[in-house]
């Protein structure tokens, strides 16, 4: 078993009606250690039987420039433990968690021509990626395209707008049916076709509804990208393991 580390709430800001942005510093060890695009996991100490605690994984939201400082951004899920539990934290509580745990982010410092497609709440993971150290010689050859089924969802527009890198190529909102509805990966395939039109990127980073990525990851494998060039990260509706 990993060995568990442990931060301390320093900061909570509610964004919106659903998502709360939580800065922490770290306690134990005194640095995290962390590339943007990875991800930690929460453990809650909710009991859920048989011994065991609900744990929960969480994108690292903040620049990796910081390290013994960190932001998670979380939505908050009504009706279920985890995200309701990190919604309830105030400064001074204490987080005990493992990671960092990923492989979202790039294995060179080559200035390659990127894609980062983002759906959801898998947007913190796509934003400390493109702010992280890594990515910075690929900026300006990267797209990012952010599919989300309205403003009020998570964090709006313009707050994600802001974290972002000003040299990064573009950023693009892609308003899409919510999650669940069919027509979500018609309108993904449809953005994707469309901007493949512009060239192949050289590598890809996709993120959140796994139903979403899933299918996005095929079309870029047919298009000729390598399947090692395609890194993913479901947040939800994960395929089955093999
Ligand atoms: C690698 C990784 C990184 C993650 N990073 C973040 C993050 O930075 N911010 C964040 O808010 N969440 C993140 N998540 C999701 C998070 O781990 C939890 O799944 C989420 O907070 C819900 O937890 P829960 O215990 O409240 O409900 P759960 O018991 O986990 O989920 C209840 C149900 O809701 C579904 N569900 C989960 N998320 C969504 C969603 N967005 N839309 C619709 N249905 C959903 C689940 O599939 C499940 O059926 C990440 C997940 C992974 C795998």
């Amino acid at each position: 078993m990993a060995t568990p580390k442990f931060a301390t709430v320093i900061r909570r800001a509610e964004v919106g009606e659903h998502a709360v942005v939580l800065e922490f510093t770290m306690q134990e060890p005194s640095y995290l250690d962390f590339q943007g695009g990875k991800y930690i996991i929460v453990h809650t100490g909710i009991e859920v039987g048989e011994g065991k605690t609900h744990k929960r994984p969480y994108s690292i939201f903040s620049n990796d420039s910081e390290q013994k400082r960190f932001e998670l951004a979380v939505k908050r899920i009504d009706g279920c433990l985890g995200s309701p539990h990190m919604h309830g934290l105030k400064p001074g509580d204490k987080l005990q968690f493992s990671g960092p745990w990923g492989t979202l982010w790039p294995d060179d410092d080559r200035p390659a021509d990127s894609l980062v497609v983002a759906t959801d709440n898998g947007i913190t993971a796509a934003v400390s990626l493109v702010n992280s150290q890594l990515f910075r010689p690929r900026l300006s050859r990267s797209r990012l395209c952010w599919f989300v089924e309205s403003d009020g969802y998570f964090l709006d527009r313009d707050f994600v707008s802001k974290r972002l890198p000003a040299t990064l190529g573009s950023f693009e909102v892609v308003t899409c049916a919510p999650v669940g509805d069919h027509a979500r990966v018609g309108r993904a395939r449809q953005w994707l076709a469309q901007s493949l039109t512009a060239g192949a990127p050289e590598q890809a980073f996709l993120v959140g509804d796994g139903d979403v990525v899933g299918a996005l990851r095929g079309e870029l494998v047919a298009a000729g990208l390598p399947e090692d060039a395609v890194r993913i990260e479901n947040f939800f509706n994960r395929p089955p393991k093999a």
